[in-house]
Formats: C-alpha cells, sequence, structure tokens
C-alpha cells in the first residue's frame, strides 16, 4: 500500500518511532507522544482508544477541586476517538494479534504519523494511515486526517467519531477515579455537519467548548459527515479519506467572551482554509520555534535526536498567556503531581525559556506574579510578613499540597513539604532577576519585579531569626531541595538563597530610589516598607548562617555530617545509583544519603559565589552519596561535574538527564513527562558542556566539551540581542544579530577574558 504518511516522516534526527504494539508500554508511548501547542495538550493514545488506554485531555490552567482540598489538573473530553468497525469487527491493535504498527512522531512539525495494517478475523487485511497535530499556529485549532483501504476484498465500514466524554483523573492515591466536568450543551449546526459540546468543570466552573466537524472523500466525492455513526461501503484498494477539524476553547469566571460563538467560527475559519493551509500553517510556526531554540551537537545522532526530543516538550508546553498558567511537573503530557506547579519551573524550566523565547518566561513569571495576593495570605496564615508561595501550586495560586502522598516503595506517607519545603518564594525571586539580567525588562521590573523582590525578602526577613549567643541568623525547620532529610535547621541551600533573595532585594531598592524615585515613593507607601526593616536586611545578608568545614565542604544543614555514613556501591538496572538495601526508607533521614542534588544546588545557582576548591571539595563529598530519586539532580550534577573537570562522570549524568523519559528511567513516565528534566537538560548541555554563565551579570563563555561531543551550535536571546553561537574545543564563534538599527555593544566573559561584540558582528574566539 502506497504511504500517504510518508513525505511527513522527517530524517532520523527528528523522529521518535515505535516500531510495533507493546501493550505494557502503553501509557509511556501515550506520555511520549504527546502532541500540544501551550494551551492544550493530548496524549498519544491511538485513536481506536485501545484496551487500557489513558486518553488525556490537558488545558493549561484548567484545574478543578472536586472531591479533595486540592486540585487536578483536569482531564477533559477526548477528541481523539475513532473508532471503526470493518463488517462488524472493531479494528484495534489491542485485540488484532497479526496487525502490523508502527508510529512515528515527527518533532520538527508536531506530527504524530502511523500506519497500521490490521487482519480481521475474515483475513482482510485493512491499511490505515493517521496523521493529527494540534496547530501552533491556531492554538485552538486540530486536526486529525485518516486514510483506510481493504487490500483484500470489499467491506462495509462503520465509523463512530465523537468528542469522547467517558474520561477520568486517575492519579489520586484515595480518591479513584474522578470526571471532573458536567455537560452543559450539546448540539448540532442546522444542516448538522458542525457538532459542539460545551462542559464546565465542577467547582472551579471553568468552561471548555470544542466544535467538530469531519470531511469524507471516497471515488472523487467529498462531503462532510452528518452523523456521528457512520456506515460505508468500500471496494478493494479504495481508498476512503476522513479530515476531522476541531476548535476548542476554555473560559474562566474572569472572562467575557460568547464562548460558544467564538469556537463554531474559529472552527468555520479553519474549514476555510482547508487541511493544506492549516497544516502548512502549523509547520511554518514549528519552524519559526525551532530557529530559537534547536541545539545542534556534532557527534552522536541518537544524542541530537533524544536532544530534540525534550525540547520537542519544552516547546509543547509553553504558552504566552499573560500569566493565566504556568508549567507543571509533568506539563499537559500526564497526571503525576496532579498537574501541580513547583520550584520544577522557576529553576530547572524557565531558563530555557528566558534564553530562546523570553515572551514565554515573562508570562510564567506573571503567573506567580497574579497570585502574589495569595502568597501573601500564605505567609500572614503561618505569621510570616511577606509573600511566601506555595510549595505546590495550580489555579488560584493557594497551598495545593497534598496530605498523603506514595512514597518511592509504595508506601503511604504523610507529606510536610507545604509546611517546610519553603525554599520555593528564594527559587521564585531568583527566577524573576535572572529574567531581569537576561532582558533588562526595566518596565516589567518597574510594574510588578521589585514588589516580588521585596515582598521575597521580607517574607525571608520575618522567617529567619536571630541567635544572639551565636550571633547568627538561622532559619529553622525546614525541607530543603534532598527531600529525604526532614525538619532539619539551617539547610545551607535554603539559607544561602533567602539571604541571597535578601541581598538582591536590597540593591534593586537602592537602585529604584536612585534610578525611579516616582515610582519608589509609591512602592514603599504601598508596601509600607520601614527603613528600620531595610536595616535589618542588611544585618541579615552579613550575619546568614552556613557551616563550612575546614576542608571547604558546605554542611546540608546542621548535624549531616553526624548521620550515619553509607557507601553506595549498587547500581539498578539503569545505571541509577541504589540505595543500600538494609536501609529500610522510613529510617532514611537518619543517614547520609541524599535524595537528589542539594549543596550542589547552591553551588550550581551561586555560581561566582564559590571557589574551585569549594566546588571540588563538595562534589566530590556529595555526589557519592546522592541516588538521584529525583528527575532533578542529575543534570546539575552533570554541570558540576563539568565545571571541576570530571569530563566523563559529567557525560554520564547527561545522558541520565537526556534519556529519562526516552527510555523511562524513572519507571513512571506514564504519567507525564518530568518537565524539570527537560529543561534540566537544556542547562546541561548550555550551561554545562557550552560552558554558558552568566558570572557577575556577565554573559560568560566556558566550554567543556565531553570527548563524545565534537561540536555545540545554539541560538540564545540575551539583552534583546540573538546570539548565535557555535562552540568547539578549541574555538567559540559567536554571531551577534540584531533587528536594532542602533549600534548596540555587549560585554562578554570568553575563556576568562572580557571582548565587547557588537550587533550584527560574527567573532571567532580562540581558547588560549
Ligand atoms: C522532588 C522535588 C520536585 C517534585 C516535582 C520531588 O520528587 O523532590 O524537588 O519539585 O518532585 O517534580
Amino acid at each position: 500500500m502506497k504511504s500517504k504518511i510518508k513525505k511527513y516522516i522527517p530524517n532520523k534526527d527528528w523522529l521518535i518511532t515505535a516500531d510495533s504494539w507493546d501493550k505494557d508500554i502503553q501509557g509511556i508511548r501515550e506520555a511520549q507522544f504527546t502532541l500540544g501547542n501551550g494551551f492544550i495538550g493530548s496524549r498519544g493514545i491511538l485513536e481506536e482508544v485501545a484496551y487500557d488506554a489513558h486518553p488525556g485531555t490537558y488545558i493549561a490552567g484548567v484545574y478543578d477541586k472536586m472531591g479533595s482540598k486540592v486540585s487536578d489538573l483536569v482531564n477533559l473530553p477526548n477528541s481523539i476517538s475513532f473508532k471503526i468497525s470493518v463488517d462488524g469487527e472493531k479494528l484495534d491493535v489491542s485485540t488484532m494479534p497479526n496487525a502490523k504498527h508502527k508510529r512515528y512522531l515527527n518533532m520538527k512539525h508536531g506530527l504524530l504519523l502511523r500506519q497500521t495494517t490490521y487482519e480481521t478475523v475474515n483475513n482482510n487485511r485493512i491499511d490505515y494511515q493517521s496523521m493529527r497535530f494540534f496547530s501552533m499556529a491556531d492554538e485552538n485549532i486540530s486536526v486529525m486526517r485518516i486514510y483506510l483501504t481493504p487490500l483484500d476484498k470489499p467491506c462495509t465500514i462503520n465509523v463512530i467519531s465523537n468528542i469522547d466524554i467517558s474520561v477520568s483523573n486517575v492519579s489520586g492515591i484515595s480518591e479513584g477515579r474522578k470526571r471532573h466536568f458536567e455537560i452543559k450543551d450539546v448540539i448540532s449546526s442546522e444542516e448538522k455537519t458542525i457538532s459542539y459540546l460545551s462542559v464546565r468543570t465542577l467547582t472551579s466552573k471553568i468552561s471548555v467548548s470544542y466544535a467538530q466537524t469531519l470531511n469524507i472523500s471516497l471515488n472523487k466525492k467529498n462531503w462532510f459527515s452528518k452523523e456521528e455513526n457512520m456506515v460505508l461501503k468500500l471496494k478493494k484498494n479504495q481508498t476512503v479519506v476522513f479530515t476531522q477539524i476541531f476548535s476548542i476553547f476554555s473560559k474562566d469566571e474572569s472572562e467575557y467572551f460568547d464562548i460558544k460563538n467564538r469556537t463554531i467560527k474559529t472552527l468555520q475559519y479553519a474549514i476555510s482554509l482547508g487541511y493544506d493551509k492549516l497544516l502548512m500553517r502549523h509547520c511554518a510556526a514549528w519552524d519559526n520555534m525551532w530557529r530559537r531554540s534547536d541545539i545542534k551537537i556534532e557527534g552522536n545522532p541518537e544524542i541530537q535526536r533524544n536532544l530534540r526530543f525534550n525540547i520537542y516538550h519544552l516547546l509543547i508546553s509553553g504558552i504566552d498567556n499573560g500569566g493565566k498558567s504556568s508549567i507543571g511537573a509533568k506539563t499537559l503530557s500526564g497526571e503525576g503531581y496532579r498537574g501541580h506547579i513547583f520550584w520544577d519551573m522557576e529553576i530547572f524550566i524557565l531558563p530555557f525559556f528566558i534564553f530562546t523565547n523570553p515572551r514565554i518566561a515573562k508570562s510564567m513569571l506573571l503567573y506567580r506574579i497574579k497570585r502574589l495576593d495569595k502568597a501573601r495570605e500564605i505567609a500572614k496564615s503561618n505569621g510570616y510578613s511577606g509573600a511566601m508561595f506555595p510549595w505546590e501550586s495550580a489555579l488560584t495560586g493557594g497551598e495545593e499540597t497534598p496530605s498523603w502522598a506514595r512514597n518511592l516503595d509504595g508506601s503511604v506517607i504523610k507529606i510536610h513539604t507545604h509546611e517546610m519545603e519553603c525554599h520555593i518564594t528564594a527559587d521564585i525571586a531568583y527566577a524573576l532577576y535572572r529574567y531581569y539580567i537576561a532582558t533588562d525588562d526595566e518596565d516589567f521590573m518597574l510594574k510588578y519585579g521589585y514588589e516580588l523582590l521585596f515582598e521575597t525578602a521580607r517574607f525571608w526577613a520575618s522567617k529567619c531569626k536571630y541567635n544572639k549567643k551565636k550571633k547568627r541568623f538561622e532559619i529553622k525547620e525546614v525541607i530543603g531541595p534532598d527531600e529525604f532529610h526532614e525538619g532539619v535547621n539551617n539547610n545551607a541551600y535554603t539559607n544561602m538563597l533567602a539571604r541571597w533573595n535578601i541581598f538582591v532585594a536590597y540593591g534593586m531598592f537602592m537602585k529604584l530610589k536612585k534610578k525611579h524615585p516616582g515610582e519608589y515613593t509609591a512602592l514603599i507607601k504601598k508596601l509600607n516598607l520601614k527603613t528600620k526593616e531595610i536595616n535589618r536586611w542588611r544585618g541579615i545578608i552579613l550575619k546568614m548562617y552556613i557551616n563550612v568545614r575546614k576542608d571547604k565542604v558546605i554542611e546540608q544543614f546542621d548535624g549531616f555530617f553526624k548521620r550515619k555514613k553509607v557507601k553506595i556501591t549498587e547500581l539498578d538496572e539503569n545505571f541509577m545509583p541504589m540505595i543500600p538495601r538494609n536501609i529500610r526508607l522510613k529510617d532514611i533521614g537518619s543517614y547520609q544519603i541524599v535524595k537528589q542534588a542539594d549543596v550542589l544546588m547552591l553551588l550550581y545557582l551561586l555560581p561566582d559565589r564559590f571557589d574551585m576548591k569549594t566546588k571540588k571539595q563538595n562534589y566530590n563529598f556529595y555526589a557519592p552519596i546522592t541516588v538521584h530519586k529525583s528527575s532533578l539532580s542529575p543534570a546539575v550534577h552533570s554541570i558540576i561535574a563539568s565545571e571541576v573537570g570530571h569530563s566523563a562522570k559529567a557525560y554520564r549524568y547527561f545522558l541520565m538527564t537526556l534519556n529519562t523519559d526516552i527510555l523511562n528511567l524513572h519507571g513512571n513516565t506514564g504519567f507525564g513527562v518530568h518537565a524539570a528534566n527537560l529543561g534540566g537538560m537544556w542547562q546541561a548541555i548550555i550551561h554545562g558542556f557550552a560552558g554558558m554563565k552568566v558570572i557577575k551579570e556577565t554573559l560568560s563563555f566556558n566550554p567543556k566539551l565531553p570527548k563524545e561531543i565534537k561540536g555545540i551550535s545554539f541560538s540564545i536571546q540575551w539583552k534583546g540581542l540573538v546570539l548565535n553561537v557555535s562552540v568547539k574545543e578549541k574555538y567559540i564563534k559567536i554571531r551577534s544579530v540584531s533587528k536594532i538599527s542602533k549600534r548596540v555593544v555587549l560585554k562578554l566573559r570568553i575563556f576568562a577574558k572580557v571582548f565587547n561584540v557588537c550587533a550584527g558582528e560574527t567573532r571567532v574566539f580562540k581558547k588560549p
């Protein structure tokens, strides 16, 4: 059978292939093959909704709280449901043992393609090919095309195509399956060729509407279907083509527009454009995104492909919607962590957007800024001043951490992160400042940024306490990034980032006063910020406590060095370090075993605060006792390993990051891809191997290529300019592209020397 989809299958660098149907990895494939455009994510299920499939359709920011005190990212009606029976037998790879089946994710253009040859009990082979996309150019439009041909005999086919409402959320540990929406409206247009469905979430009252149409092309005739359930007769080798177009909208209570009208009008517009134009627009939008964000690797095609897989998932998650939503721990590819937003967003994912698409980064920051009042409430209800951001966040910005969760061994444990894992407040301030340094977006700072920095600094100033006896500021009863140790005092990461938050707020306070006296006066008045408070900030900056041993090893928290020592020797089948078998999870806090990068996070985020000796000593101390039971960990280890000269190890950690979801290294990709890890991978290449760091606010390059990678090329945006960077063992080439006519000069530090690079210039810097 001639392939209809062949021309959309790109070369291997851009392609993820599933060579056969394997029911055991169905969920993993669904997450890996998710399509989306930041507005919507749709898991890569098969159109027939095979047995045990988990259809997942999620819209960014659509959460609901039915039956629990915390919200779920709502699993909405599924538009990918196209069931075909041939002579009474449903076409289904999971029940037809002789089916030959292949699927392809075209990452270059966000297309999911498929070719299956089913075999019915009557020995009729049916060729089935399909292609679908969620438009990157028109975020509310999605399209699916199916080609069906009986190869051996004529047949009668029965097609049921509808928007499937029999979906539910499954992630909660004690709540069972939940359907978070009610049906509000189901209609057909007068001519019956457009059908419309509207649902509304139960407690958050968000409306989601779908309009769809199905075009059929057979025997040189072309018509729009008027039925949900349709019968067609096909001759041997005769191909019928189905083209389904959808438009999907959401509307929350704060928005005023006629959602039905807009959904139907958008569908009509899509129909008027037609399949080819819709596809063309979609592909052009993807080309544009890859132009900004692709990374080219010389040396290994498999690495090239897998790194694009991670970037692909970042690209389908980002959206500029003015802060309506942000990116959850599993993107829009599954229901893990109920779709909640963690520090994963600001520390791991955001840098990718800051440097490739600052508009999206800004929207993600606005998500927090718009919820600053909620953060103020959280601080107040916990007895603090300023703003304290929730550990887990969803729609409103209130605290969303569940009380119970499953531990790594499956046991159910009580969760304390919302009470104690407060470093997230500093992480958000850190991300905001990083955005500011990269973009010089003073307007944004004046409108929102200064306020967030001052309110978060205020929180820390009320959270840390002065220990008179020891003459130092301390922060007690916290959980650092390493969640194996709960309720600890003076976690170095938390203390240092809190101090950093206050330090930056102090500097920005002085800057605002000097440069923008009008805005300064208004903000001071609004926040009722007193000189006394600012003076206390200075004291904290000078006297925040962290314990550094004589050999420069930073103690992760008070008493860590006294916890029982362990040797981690065993690796699992994925080469991930294993917790020694004699240690029970419930006792793990009494050992020197680290769940994920903690002190090393600090060395990474504040690179100019620590000398090389400190970095080496801490890497040598902590890396061997870290078990990476979070996907947030290996990327940071890779970056520090690169920096301290352990190139082979840096590459090993990088592979863990690179392959996390493509090889299901944590065993849970089925619940959604690991969002922080996607961004971590980007950082491991750009900040680690390519050695691009922001040091003392100057963009610096000092590459450390592992022997497996011969060169890295990428583009970044810095202070409004686009830099095309190409890094090789012996030199760095930088081309600075500018659309601005005035001459801009950038200060860059390259191989430890400072250079000025003008807009429009191409420079090559040889390694000394
Ligand atoms: C990690 C956190 C992370 C969360 C969501 C946890 O296992 O310890 O650092 O924020 O997962 O990805």
